[in-house]
């Protein structure tokens, strides 16, 4: 087969200017979603939007078939860092798009690669095209050849390696725009935050909890926060810490709620009522039923916690099955089987560990028994539970909830002011 010398067909101009830089977001699981797709794209695009939110510039977004292009009056850059906190995209490419003509293409893939090379000489390429516009005079495979063929030419420094490339120039062609990527980053992946529903998030000061709830996100499920201080026996710690925690991962989100509890003198009551080994059980059952209660406000479908089986004496099969009969809401526990260095180090990569690390005063550390229960005996709990009018304990709990916003639009929200600055001896 003779390969014909190739004559561009004039195309009609495009008001793109050349090198417009821009952002290309490639779905993740959404894809799969057959015909409830539109539902979740429009998550999607929605959590990009407030993710948007205070960038400090004017920002605009084309939806294409599985790719989200993105751009505006702000630094490549600071796009990247916006988009890779958005769930549910796969990757985050920084790209630049040019008109759909053979010559910009072929500029913008020699520029592209001749700035690259500059700081990375002597590196093997190749060209991978895609053409979404199958209008496009040439096929892929041509195309690919024809490019590469031109940043050799002009980029003396750089070799062709179709196998294990350095660089990889991924060029999609669409009716319009061609967009050009040579740096890919990846994405959260997942599911749209919202498209699962509402939880409410047991969130206390440790590694776990927010992690969990950022893997529940990663499903879909968008979070409100509580947390129980052992307020008015402890120091306010544990609140700026449960604050400073929501905050970080409400970037990951449209913002939650955060709702502190004072647990304190219901945790008094417990121990009063004899609870003993099974204080910090009974503790968790109140928690959990405090919360389903709370959840009817906020409109959540279940809570999530941050167990992991056997971690420590609280969260032995036997606890956590009594945990649940407290609970009016299924209980879920994204990390129920994963190791405590996992668990930390996810921490790290998604930026809650700074703030788990900090020394607080933790609300079960009040009352709990030198050796506690790995065996919760729910007939000894009930019993305990029923000294108390539950009810008017769970009441009185939720009457006096502080709610906060933290780190709304990405402005500085302000600090908590902590349901009890001085803490009374226990
Ligand atoms: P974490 O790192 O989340 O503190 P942990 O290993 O310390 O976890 P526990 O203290 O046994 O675990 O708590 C188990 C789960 O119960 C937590 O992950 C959290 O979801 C919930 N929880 C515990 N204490 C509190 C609290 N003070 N406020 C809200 N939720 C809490
Ligand atoms: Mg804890």
């Amino acid at each position: 087969m003779t390969d014909t010398p190739f004559v561009p067909a004039p195309r009609a101009s495009s008001p793109v200017a050349p090198d417009a830089s821009c952002v290309l977001l490639k779905h993740g699981e959404v894809f799969l979603k057959g015909r409830n797709r539109h539902r979740f794209v429009d998550r999607l695009h929605d959590n990009l939007r407030i993710a948007l939110r205070g960038i400090g510039g004017s920002t605009w977004i084309k939806i294409a078939q599985n790719v989200t292009v993105l751009g505006g009056q702000v630094p490549q850059e600071a796009l990247v860092e916006r988009a890779r906190r958005v769930i549910g995209f796969n990757s985050v490419e920084p790209a630049v798009r040019v008109p759909s003509t053979l010559e910009e293409i072929t500029q913008a893939a020699v520029r592209a690669l001749r700035d690259v090379s500059t700081e990375r000489p002597g590196r093997g390429f190749a060209v991978r095209v895609r053409r979404r516009d199958k209008q496009f005079p040439l096929t892929s495979s041509r195309m690919a050849g024809h490019v590469g063929a031109r940043v050799l030419e002009a980029v003396p420094d750089l070799h062709v390696d179709l196998t294990r490339p350095d660089i990889v120039l991924a060029i999609e062609i669409d009716r319009k725009e061609t967009y050009l990527s040579w740096t890919r980053r990846p994405g959260l992946s997942g599911l749209p935050v919202g498209a699962s529903g509402r939880a409410l998030v047991l969130l206390s000061g440790g590694y776990d909890s927010p992690v969990s709830a950022h893997r529940a996100m990663r499903r879909g499920l968008a979070c409100d926060f509580v947390h129980f201080s052992g307020a008015p026996y402890t120091n306010p710690a544990s609140v700026y810490k449960a604050y400073a925690l929501a905050r970080e991962l409400n970037r990951y989100q449209p913002p939650g709620r955060l709702h502190v509890i004072a647990l304190g003198k219901a945790q008094k009551q417990l121990a009063v009522a004899g609870a003993g080994r099974l204080q910090v059980v009974a503790q968790r059952r109140l928690m959990v039923r405090t919360s389903s209660a709370l959840a009817a406000r906020t409109g959540a479908q279940a809570l999530v916690t941050g167990d992991s089986l056997g971690q420590v004496a609280s969260q032995t099969l036997a606890n956590l099955v009594a945990v649940d009969e407290a609970a009016d809401l299924p209980i879920l526990r994204p990390l129920i089987g994963w190791e405590k260095q996992e668990i930390i180090d996810e921490a790290r990569s998604i930026g809650t560990a700074d703030v788990s690390v900090l020394p607080d005063e933790d609300c079960c550390q009040l009352l709990a028994p030198p050796r506690a229960s790995t065996r919760a005996e729910l007939p000894h709990l009930r019993a305990v539970e029923k000294r108390l009018d539950l009810d008017e304990v769970t009441e009185a709990l939720l009457g006096n909830v502080q709610v906060m916003l933290p780190g709304e639009d990405g402005e500085a929200a302000p600090p908590p002011t902590p349901a009890c600055p001085t803490p009374e001896p226990a």
